[in-house]
């Protein structure tokens, strides 16, 4: 039960039901498309005429379509799809080496991409952004509605301000401003596990989409953490919920947090803090400099235990914050983004071993997996950012 907000409160317009409705036939349609409108009424409650309807309204705002199914001998039954002639959204992903660029369709496929070494200067980084993206809007002005921007920062994404980006240095940056000056398209920005995790909520594996609260633990330089409760991203005052990343696990880790921290979860289970791991067993003196998370996964992978080790230990550090959480929260998942999915065949029993050994008992138990979108769930995100408003329901 969610109690009314009487500052946000209006009166319920005549046209709330018909609104909730239309968003049922929608995400009908983008769950289990190709479906047919008799489908679709034998699914749900709705009258055929209803259907009729929203199905007409929904096909004008061009956000599904018709093909035509397989024929069983006589007129080939039409059914409802969603379309992906045209790109919808331009994703953004802003990351702490490379910044992608690209074109969706409203079911979130890439349509086109381009890539450029992120700058630490963040004037010449929006500038290079801009560029690219009025060529995307320049190709496809008709059909591109907005711009989502996926970022390693605390942004208040109600307010449209990046706040404050421990790995760039930047502070109350203008980014999204100016973008949004430059094209003229609605722009929305949010961190980037929190994209991650909407990315999960609308288009991950399908036994999540059943599942009403999850976190989604973001491994990379740094750690973030996307909190989902009752189906939404849960923001916190200002945007800045879930930074569990420096939640302090432990004292003297391999490496320091964004902030400076040894004590923090990042310091222990970061990409950073396994490779820091293995320069350490491997000795500085053996050709390490440089090294990439991702090669150090193959490495592993390939029979090298300094490799497997530094990741076993990292795991252990992972399932140790973990543990944290579900504590605290008790999810129904946890599920884990980033390169080190590559991994996960190598350390998921360290994780969940290092997990069951802190939680108490009679909690419930939560499942802990990896991440089904890729290596890249935070251009995902991005996309999601401007998507999943179109799939969601007006707030009730
Ligand atoms: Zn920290």
């Amino acid at each position: 039960m969610r109690r009314i907000d009487l500052k946000k409160a209006n009166v319920a317009r005549s046209n709330t039901i018909r609104d909730i409705n239309r968003q049922i036939v929608l995400n009908y349609v983008r769950e289990k498309g190709p479906i047919s409108r008799a489908e679709i009424a034998r699914e749900t409650d709705l009258q055929r005429s209803t259907i009729s309807l929203i199905v007409n309204e929904l096909m004008r705002l061009r956000l599904i379509t018709e093909v035509y199914g397989q024929s069983s001998g006589g007129r080939p039954p039409t059914l409802l799809t969603l379309p992906t002639a045209h790109p919808v959204a331009i994703g953004v992903d802003i990351g702490t080496v490379r910044t992608t660029v690209a074109t969706c369709d409203l079911t979130g496929r890439i349509i086109e991409r381009e890539e450029f070494r992120t700058d630490l200067n963040v004037e010449r980084t929006t500038a290079s952004i801009i560029e690219r993206v009025e060529r995307h809007i320049h190709k496809d002005s008709r059909s591109i509605e907005g711009i989502g921007i996926s970022l390693p920062a605390l942004v208040d994404a109600k307010n449209g301000n990046v706040l404050y980006s421990p790995h760039f240095g930047w502070h109350n940056s203008k980014i999204i401003e100016k973008i949004k000056n430059a094209t003229g398209l609605t722009v929305t920005a949010d961190n980037d596990a929190n994209a991650a995790a909407l990315a999960e909520l609308w288009f991950g594996r399908p036994e999540i989409r059943d599942v009403r609260d999850f976190i989604l633990v973001f491994i990379e330089n740094g750690i973030g953490t996307g909190i989902v409760l009752d189906g939404q991203v849960h923001r916190g005052k200002g945007g800045a919920a879930g930074e569990f990343g420096h939640m302090r696990i432990g004292t003297d880790a391999p490496v320091a947090c964004a902030t400076g921290s040894r004590e923090c979860w990042e310091a222990f289970a970061s990409e950073r803090a396994a490779l820091a791991r293995y320069a350490r067993s491997a000795g500085s003196s053996n050709g390490h400099d440089g090294l990439t998370f991702a090669k150090l996964i193959e490495l592993a992978a390939a029979g090298n235990n300094n490799a497997l080790q530094a990741l076993k230990q990292t795991a252990r550090y992972i399932g140790i914050g973990m543990g944290n959480l579900i504590q605290g929260l008790s999810p129904e998942a946890i599920i884990v983004g980033g390169t080190i999915v590559r991994a996960w065949d190598l350390i998921a029993e360290d994780v969940k071993t290092a997990a069951e050994g802190i939680v108490c008992q009679g909690i419930p138990a939560t499942q802990i997996m990896a991440s089904t979108l890729g290596s890249e769930p935070t251009l995902l995100g991005a996309f999601s950012l401007i998507l999943a408003d179109k799939f969601s329901s007006i707030s009730i």
